[in-house]
């Protein structure tokens, strides 16, 4: 039996902002802009947090009751270890951040740019099942350009996290505003949530939609402009 005494570090862990892990229940909470990462998040290699994952996930799945002497099951813990580290969760490591060049803005094109239709998938922090969409990103020039693929690679980077659609979306903004050394930048997600549509409320029409506007896209003639853009 677990004391009571044993429980509380785990309760008071979980309580954000005056509500029990319970009261949130399927609700998404957003705590803060920082992915919450240990401070020590990056002490063991890649090939030892695979190696432990593996250990880990088989456990999992043996008390499902799988049987892991299985052709088709036996690959499978070393399969989602390899992809949690080096896919769909390589964007925790800021080793993996991609490097980005930028341009002096030789055509003095000071309107909007908008990279639309961004193909993004991720993963939902509180379920660890997909969230897929679309993400569209927007800023005006403060006299640098960047190359447009790599608009997609910070998508990409901080899509690769056990993530909130809000986050995201804040922090690929911050991410740009960082690099272009302006406040003129813009994001929009439409996202499902598998979380969402394939379970609990079971709602498959549904798609949650963020958005940040900074700097002059703070207008509603900016807004209206950009959203124009973006219909199909
Ligand atoms: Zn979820």
């Amino acid at each position: 039996m677990i004391t009571e005494k044993e429980l509380q570090p785990h309760k008071n862990k979980y309580h954000l902002n005056g509500f029990s892990i319970e009261d949130i229940g399927d609700d998404h909470l957003f705590t803060g802009l920082e992915t919450p990462l240990k401070p020590d998040a990056f002490k063991m290699s890649d090939t030892d947090k695979k190696q432990r994952i593996a250990v880990l996930f088989e456990e999992i799945m043996d008390v499902m009751g799988l049987d892991l002497t299985d052709d088709s099951l036996k690959g499978t813990p070393d399969r989602v270890a390899k992809m949690y580290i080096d896919e769909i969760f390589s964007g925790l490591n800021p080793a993996n951040k991609p490097k980005i060049a930028l341009f002096d803005n030789k055509y003095q094109y000071n309107q909007m740019l908008v990279e639309k239709n961004i193909t993004l998938y991720s993963n939902c922090e509180h379920h660890f099942v997909p969230i897929f969409g679309k993400a569209h990103v927007a800023y005006i020039s403060s006299g640098k350009v960047i190359g447009l693929s790599k608009l997609n690679r910070i998508v990409q980077y901080y899509a690769k996290r056990p993530q909130v659609q809000e986050r995201l979306t804040n922090q690929i903004a911050e991410e740009l505003k960082h690099i272009l050394g302006t406040e003129d930048v813009a994001v929009i997600i439409d996202a499902k949530h598998l979380c969402v549509s394939s379970r609990g409320i079971k709602d498959e029409s549904s798609a949650t939609v963020t958005s940040y506007y900074g700097g002059k896209f703070g207008t509603p003639e900016k807004i209206a402009e950009l959203q124009n853009y973006l219909k199909d």
